[in-house]
């Protein structure tokens, strides 16, 4: 079985692709909802958050308030060593669990990531599929998508790595600077050579 990263900055498509590959019967992982599932409430990990951090960094409801533990760790690196080191291992194996499905027929699944390349998950993978618009797309469809300025946007984008670095790592590229058509028959294109290639 094959492991394909899907990667690319906020709001470049990686979602919009992800579907599209799964109308084709794909199957795909996104690392963020893993991520969140990992600390949803009677979880472990999240029972060995409130051990460490006091029954203060849940909310009325049981579940985390991610708020309060984002200002913690900003503030104090050594927590946030604490909080990784927790998190990482958790979300590695879960990883791994949701990218090997029972029953499945198709030569290889995707892992949905936006940090694929940043942090070891590119480990996890065999080959990079790049999402790509320009850089003023990006930040359109982002403030389009969600309620962050602009400049918030561009304070995200900077943080991440930077599209030409991006594009330099990528074993495929998906431009999808283009109609959502156009995108949906590239895709259909990738997906036969993919279950030729890996097949
Ligand atoms: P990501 O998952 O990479 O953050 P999304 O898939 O959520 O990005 O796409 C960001 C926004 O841009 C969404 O509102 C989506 O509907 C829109 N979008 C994605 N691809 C296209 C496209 N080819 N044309 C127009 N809008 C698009």
């Amino acid at each position: 079985m094959v492991i394909l990263g899907l990667t690319g900055g906020i709001g470049s498509g990686k979602s919009t692709v992800a579907r599209q590959f799964g109308s084709l019967g794909v199957h795909w992982v996104d690392a963020d909802d893993v991520a969140r599932e990992v600390v949803e409430p009677g979880t472990p990990a999240l029972a060995a958050i409130a051990d460490h951090f006091g029954a203060s960094i849940l909310m009325d409801d049981g579940s985390l308030d991610r708020a309060k533990l984002r200002q913690i760790v900003f503030e104090q690196p050594e927590q946030r060593t604490w909080l990784e080191g927790l998190l990482h291992p958790i979300i590695r194996e879960e990883l791994i669990r949701q990218l090997h499905p029972q029953d499945y027929a198709l030569p290889y699944v995707l892992l949905v990531s936006p940090l694929l390349l940043e942090t070891d998950q590119n480990q996890l993978v065999q080959r990079v599929l790049v999402v790509d618009v320009p850089v003023e797309v990006q930040v359109e469809r982002t403030m389009g998508r969600d309620s962050n300025s602009r400049e918030q946007v561009e304070r995200i984008i900077a943080a991440q790595m930077p599209r030409e670095q991006r594009l330099a790592r990528a074993d495929a590229v998906i431009d999808n600077n283009q109609p959502l058509a156009t995108v949906a028959a590239e895709v259909r294109a990738l997906h036969k050579s993919f279950m030729v290639d890996f097949g």
